[in-house]
């Protein structure tokens, strides 16, 4: 017989649910934190919860936890309703942005916390709780690490001390708050492929909350955007970028001009001018057409759809970023060659070579 991996019988332990969330209201003194939310979180998935900070994440994800208790609405595991359920029987996993680790305790006890302190009938043997020990440890890269203490550890391997203690009790979904929202750059970037990993090894559902657009989108299967208590759009990483359901999502995924703009016998005007944008079907009046750095071009001065001066340049990867300052001081970027004969100071005009557009009001 094949020798069982110890990734492969971690996957094994349970089916993965969906969680869902029906029409939760959270209402602290009188102003709402989360309007009416409704999101599927399907089984196995890695879903960013991402927005702007005070926008509701954490709320969000209390309630799904049941560390908050929603004003109205309903919270869903595999079906069944978990509105009711206190903390300790959802079997909910969590990382929270700051470190929880026992400081005392070892990484292993620490990770073998959950199942230490369960009463004795549910309680595995102790060669058992360290053998799946070991095996977590093994997981987040960390073997060996057993007998080190948090303050002997580094930022980034205490969080990943978390997760393994997180999913030592076996739980249903894993709920992680801005887990790596206190590491440096580079750590992020690298805990990034890492979770990714072990997400596609462990196959957990999971809700990971971020402010960060970058972390969401490279992380996550779908992504969620939660603006100001309200779910503005949840899709793939693909949908949300490309098709924008809303100015905000426009917005807080990335740079991006507005123009006024209007929707006319089924064309997009900018300036009086027909852009090369989709208008949406069957509707008329003033808009708002919004272009990425890429959509736009510069061109001649006294040519294209509006006028301004070059008055930054920077390196942006294997691109230019071009800042393009207009008369009425609005500034606007514009992504163009490495190699370009644009500088500081010169008039151009600017082209629009696409766009997503939006009716007003
Ligand atoms: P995020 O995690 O996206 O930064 P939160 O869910 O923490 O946002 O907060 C959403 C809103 O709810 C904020 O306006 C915040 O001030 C408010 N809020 C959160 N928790 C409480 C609380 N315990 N009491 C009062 N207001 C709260
Ligand atoms: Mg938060």
């Amino acid at each position: 017989m094949e020798p069982i991996s110890p990734v492969a019988r971690i996957a094994e332990q349970g089916q993965a649910v969906d969680i869902r969330v029906a029409d939760v209201t959270k209402v602290f003194a009188g102003s709402a934190a989360l309007h009416d939310v409704n999101l599927t979180v399907r089984p196995g998935e890695l879903l960013a919860l991402l927005g702007p900070s005070g926008s509701g994440k954490t709320t969000l994800l209390r309630v799904i936890a049941g560390l908050a208790q929603a004003d109205r609405g309903q919270v869903f595991f595999g079906g069944s309703d978990a509105t009711r359920l206190p903390v300790q029987k959802r079997q909910v996993g969590f990382v929270f942005q700051h470190y929880a680790l026992f400081k005392h305790m070892s990484v292993a006890d620490n990770v073998a916390y959950g199942l230490k302190v369960r009463e004795r009938a549910n309680r595995p043997s102790k060669s058992e709780i360290q053998r799946r020990v070991s095996e977590l440890l093994d997981l987040v890269q960390l073997s060996g690490f057993d007998n080190r203490f948090p303050a002997q550890l580094s930022g980034g391997q205490r969080q990943r001390v978390a997760l393994a203690r997180a999913l030592a009790v076996e739980p249903r979904v894993l709920l992680l708050d801005e887990p790596f929202g206190a590491l440096d750059a580079k750590v992020r970037k690298d805990l990034r492929a890492w979770l990714r990993d072990i997400h596609e090894r462990t196959g957990k559902t999971t809700v990971f909350v971020t402010h960060d657009q970058d972390e969401a989108l490279e992380l996550a299967d779908r992504v969620a955007v939660l603006n100001q208590g309200r779910l503005e759009q949840v899709g793939s990483p693909d949908d949300v970028q490309d098709h924008p359901a809303t100015p905000f999502v426009m917005t807080f995924l990335g740079q991006a001009a507005r123009f006024n703009a209007e929707i006319r016998d089924g064309r997009v005007l900018v300036n009086g001018k027909p852009a090369p944008v989709a208008a949406p079907k069957s509707t008329i009046g003033q808009a708002s057409l919004y272009c990425r750095p890429w959509h736009l071009k510069p061109v001649p001065a006294g040519h294209g759809y509006h006028q301004g001066i070059v008055s930054g340049i920077r390196r942006l990867g294997s691109m230019r970023r071009i800042e393009v300052s207009q008369a009425d001081g609005k500034k606007l970027e514009v992504e163009v060659a490495l190699v370009t004969n644009l500088s500081v100071g010169e008039e151009i005009g600017l082209d629009i070579l696409d766009g997503v557009i939006f009716r007003d009001g």
